[in-house]
């Protein structure tokens, strides 16, 4: 029988019922259940379960909503363990570096269907006790289509979790677990960018449970299925019991493999099985995580690695040194880092186009923003803009622009004539959306933004905020108000966070 809320506001968990679980925004991660002091919550069988009323055993209790990645509570504060990096970028967020690497074992690359640098680095993780442990998300052999969250000891745990699974995966909970029920002290995180989130907050709440956190590596996430929705849906128009499933896959369409082989059903066909709560998902490349890694399309066996803090690079660096993992230069790839910075952005864009939506229908938004705006008020443009600002020639082509942005690590720039006046802007989304067959023509002068949104030195963060607000972009070029032609600085959205977290 479901648990009666007594309705009591000093109790997170009813506005978590409210806000999150009954507004379908939940993604089963099990960070609430881990966190709970009073064991009063359990995730199965896709729901969050209520065992028992916790307002009979405390008065006030504020975890499982701040926890939840879903919640707008500690994301400012959630960000901080990321924000020493020195590159600050739009579309991935913080970071120390991005490589190709792969692992060097040519069996691993073939199971995981990628560069299988996550097993890699776990194997190596446990082998040489960096840590005691890592969550991993295996299989239920009964049904192999369903992530069965798993605390892994052994080589042999990690092995059995190759591959991505494209459902929920409750690993919060199985930290929990790793903690309390196995008494690990020393564990690694695999999860999905809300995951990362969760394991982040609670870090920032000060959970007590986080202090067995050694590192975390996120993966990039385009968004996952409901469980039962989409198996049932697969069942009935394609005749593919869950059992018979041997594995799925994300290429250019979804792949279902079964012993009589593959079917190919197109991304669009099943979109409308993908969890709500990725709707409005802005974080495509885990960015709050010590090491994010991804897919490095259109290379075969090989992933994206994002190293985002110091933690995440020594560990990194010593798997390298050690002969488990080779790496590669992504500058020397330009594609692959296009396609990765279009699909954050898209990413991004669609979710607070969708986010907008449900700020109508449900009275607050549930989606990663910047809220606390007043304090912009006290900053002038001129203490936080970017001076050494990198421009481009309108007469340069698109292709050349496409492989200057992979060496430059900015996702947008401002387009300079002749003269070197800004005259537009160009972001690498646009130039990607250019057909290949004319990228070596066409020039950046001819897909500028003509209208630049421009601030001044002696204006304030908000008003910057409220110019990218209004105007729908992530970035205000800065002018000389003496000289309305001279440039002399830049701020994006990602700027007015690294101020707030500051
Ligand atoms: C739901 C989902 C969506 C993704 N979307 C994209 C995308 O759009 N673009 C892109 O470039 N990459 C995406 N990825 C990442 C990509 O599929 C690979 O996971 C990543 O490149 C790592 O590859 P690898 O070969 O190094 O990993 P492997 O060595 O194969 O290891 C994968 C690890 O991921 C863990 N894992 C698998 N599924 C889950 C899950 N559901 N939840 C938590 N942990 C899990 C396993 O425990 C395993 O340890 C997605 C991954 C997932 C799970
Ligand atoms: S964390 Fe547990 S005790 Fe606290 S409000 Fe939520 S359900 Fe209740
Ligand atoms: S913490 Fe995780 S399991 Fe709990 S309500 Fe939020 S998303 Fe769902
Ligand atoms: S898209 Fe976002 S909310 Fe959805 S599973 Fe991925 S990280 Fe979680």
């Amino acid at each position: 029988m479901p648990v009666v809320s007594n309705g009591n506001s000093l109790i997170a968990y009813n506005v978590l019922e409210k806000r999150i679980i009954n507004s379908g925004f939940c993604t089963l991660c099990g960070a609430c259940e881990a966190a709970c002091p009073t064991s009063a919550l359990h995730v199965k069988d896709e729901k969050v379960h209520r065992l028992h009323d916790c307002s009979k055993d405390i008065d006030i209790c504020p975890i499982c909503y701040e926890i939840c990645p879903h919640s707008e509570a500690l994301l400012l504060r959630s960000l901080s363990f990321v924000a020493d990096a020195p590159i600050k970028n739009e579309a991935l967020g913080y970071y120390r570096k991005i490589v190709l690497a792969q692992a060097v074992d040519p069996k691993l690359r073939e199971q995981s269907h990628g560069g299988a640098v996550v097993t890699s680095l776990l194997k190596y993780g446990i082998e040489t006790k960096f840590f005691d442990s890592a969550i991993v998300s295996q299989t239920e052999p009964e049904n192999p289509a369903k992530p069965k969250p798993a605390v892994a000891l052994v080589p042999d745990d990690i092995l059995s979790a190759i591959g991505s699974k494209f459902f929920p995966s409750s690993v919060a909970k199985a930290y929990g677990r790793a903690v309390y029920g196995h008494g690990k002290t020393s564990i690694a995180f695999i999860g999905v960018p809300c995951h990362v989130l969760a394991l982040r907050k609670m870090e920032a709440w000060q959970h007590k449970i986080i202090d067995h956190l050694k590192i975390t590596i996120g993966l990039f996430c385009f968004g996952t299925f409901s469980l039962s929705s989409l198996l049932d849906y697969i069942k009935e128009k394609y005749k593919i019991e869950p059992s018979d499933i041997k594995r799925l896959r994300v290429a250019s369409e979804f792949e279902v493999h079964t012993e009589n082989g593959v079917t190919q059903i197109p991304m669009r066909e099943i979109e409308k099985h993908i969890l709500p709560s990725c709707r409005t998902c802005t974080d495509f490349a885990s960015e709050l995580a010590d090491i994010s890694v991804g897919g490095a399309y259109p290379l075969p066996d090989w992933s994206t690695v994002i190293i985002r803090t110091k933690a995440g690079e020594d560990f990194f660096y010593d798997a390298v040194a050690n002969g488990v993992i080779n790496t590669w230069v992504i500058e020397q790839e330009p594609k692959v880092y296009e396609r990765i910075v279009v699909a954050a952005m898209q990413k991004r864009k669609a979710a607070l186009k969708e986010a907008k939506e449900m700020e109508e229908v449900y009275g607050y938004l549930p989606v990663l923003m910047l809220r606390e705006t007043d304090a912009l008020a006290d900053i002038k443009i001129k203490e936080i803009m970017a001076k050494n600002i990198t421009t481009v020639p309108q007469d340069m082509t698109i292709s050349q622009f496409l492989n200057y942005v992979a060496k430059h690590h900015h996702i947008s720039y401002p387009i300079v004539d002749e003269k070197g006046e800004p005259v537009g802007w160009v972001t690498l989304e646009e130039a990607s959306s250019v057909p290949k067959t004319k990228r070596d023509t066409m020039l950046v002068g001819q897909i500028a933004r003509r209208k630049l949104v421009v601030v001044y030195p002696d204006e304030t963060a908000l008003d910057a905020f409220k110019k990218m607000s209004e105007n729908e972009t992530g970035r205000v070029l800065v002018f000389d108000r003496e000289n309305p032609k001279k440039l002399l600085g830049i701020v994006t959205k990602t700027d007015l966070m690294h101020t707030l977290i500051k």
